[in-house]
C-alpha cells in the first residue's frame, strides 16, 4: 500500500565519554551521530529492507549532511526531508548518568528541525504513504504538527495505517492543547509504542491492566510496551498476549533501543510475519542497538539480526 512514513525531528547526537553527574566537566565528547527519536525508528525501517521515508528538516550543514547520507545509505527516501537555508541542523548533547538516567542538552526549537511545515514534497509522499509513524516528541512543535494532523487525515482516507510512540521525554513539557493533541492521536493508532510509564500517561489511567483496556476501548488496536532490559509484550484487541524476552546483553549506550525496536517491529509486520515472529526482531534491533555508542549505530540489517538472534541468548 505504499512507504512506511515517519515525520518528526532529524537531529545529530554528541555524547559525553564519561559517566557522571551532569554536564559540568570538560571532557572529550564523541559525535556527530545522525539522531532524532522518528530518524532511528525510520533508518531501522530502511535498514530492514521495509520501503521507508521521512518528513523533516535539516539546516544545510555538515549536521545535516551527516543524517541525509545515512537515511539515504539505509534505502530510506529522502525526498520530503527539506534543507532549511536560515536555521542549523538540530542537536542533542548526552551525558549518562551511574543510576542509568542520561542528562540531554537540546537545540531543537531554533534549528531546522523546528521549522518544517507542509511542501509539494511531503504533499507527494503522504499521497503514496500506507503508514504513518509519529513520535510524540514531535508533537512540541507547531509546525509539525500541521504536517502530523494533515498527514493522519490523509493516510488513514486511503486505508492507510498509524502507529504511535508516546515517546514522551520528562525534559519536554505538553502545554495542555499539546496533551489534547497527545490524546487524539492516541485514539487514531492502530498501533501504540509506549514504554514504562507512557502506557498510563498515554491512557489516562493508573494500572497496566486498566491502562490496556482503556486503550482498545478510545480504538487502540494492538499495543506493544516496551520494559528495556525485561523484554516487551504484544496486546491485541482481541485478547491476544505475546510475552517477548530480552535478549542478554551489556548495555553500552540504551539511546534508540526503543526507536530501533518500534522500527524493526512495524517493518517485520507490515512484510507480513506475525506478531511473535516480529517481536523477536524487534527485540534483537533494541538490544543490539544498546550494545553500540550512538543512538543508530547498531541499528541492523536483516543479515545482522539473524546473526544476532542465532549468538545471543535471551532471557526466561
Ligand atoms: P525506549 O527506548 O522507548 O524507552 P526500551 O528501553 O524499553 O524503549 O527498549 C526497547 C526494547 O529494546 C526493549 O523492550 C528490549 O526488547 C530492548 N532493550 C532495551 N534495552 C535493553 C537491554 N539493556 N538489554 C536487552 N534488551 C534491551
Amino acid at each position: 500500500l505504499g512507504p512506511t512514513v515517519c515525520v518528526g525531528e532529524i537531529l545529530v547526537e554528541i555524547v559525553a565519554t564519561t559517566v557522571g553527574n551532569g554536564f559540568m566537566e570538560a571532557q572529550p565528547l564523541v559525535g556527530p551521530f545522525a539522531s532524532g527519536a522518528p530518524a532511528i525508528f525510520i533508518s531501522q525501517c530502511g535498514r530492514l529492507g521495509g520501503s521507508a521515508a521521512m518528513i523533516g528538516a535539516v539546516g544545510a550543514d555538515d549536521f545535516g549532511r551527516v543524517n541525509l547520507e545515512r537515511l539515504k545509505g539505509d534505502g530510506v527516501d529522502i525526498s520530503a526531508i527539506s534543507i532549511d537555508p536560515d536555521y542549523p541542523t538540530g542537536s542533542a548533547f548526552v551525558r549518562y548518568r551511574k543510576d542509568g538516567s542520561r542528562d540531554f542538552v537540546y537545540n531543537i526549537a531554533t534549528s531546522a528541525a523546528a521549522r518544517f511545515g507542509w511542501s509539494e514534497g511531503v504533499s507527494n509522499l503522504i499521497g503514496r504513504a500506507g503508514h504513518l509513524h509519529v513520535m510524540g516528541s514531535a508533537l512540541s512543535v507547531p509546525s509539525a504538527c500541521e504536517v502530523i494532523d494533515k498527514a493522519v487525515d490523509i493516510v488513514k482516507a486511503r486505508g492507510g495505517t498509524l502507529s504511535v510512540d508516546p515517546n514522551i521525554r520528562k525534559e519536554l513539557k505538553l502545554d495542555e492543547a499539546t496533551e489534547q493533541r497527545f490524546a487524539q492521536l492516541v485514539a487514531k493508532a492502530d498501533l501504540l509504542l509506549p514504554s514504562g510509564e507512557e502506557l498510563e500517561r498515554a491512557a489516562g489511567v493508573e494500572g497496566e491492566t486498566s491502562a490496556i483496556r482503556r486503550l482498545f476501548e478510545i480504538g487502540v488496536k494492538e499495543i506493544v510496551l516496551k520494559r528495556g532490559a525485561d523484554g516487551a509484550t504484544y496486546y491485541s484487541r482481541e485478547g491476544e498476549r505475546v510475552d517477548a524476552p530480552a535478549f542478554i546483553v551489556s548495555e553500552i549506550d540504551p539511546t534508540g533501543a526503543g526507536d530501533c525496536f518500534g522500527g524493526a517491529y512495524l517493518t517485520c509486520r507490515r512484510l507480513g510475519m506475525s506478531a511473535t515472529d516480529a517481536l523477536i526482531y524487534a527485540a534483537a534491533a533494541g538490544a543490539r542497538n544498546v550494545t553500540v555508542v550512538g543512538p543508530m549505530e547498531g541499528a541492523g540489517t536483516r543479515e545482522q539480526l539473524d546473526a544476532f538472534i542465532a549468538a545471543t541468548e535471551r532471557r526466561s
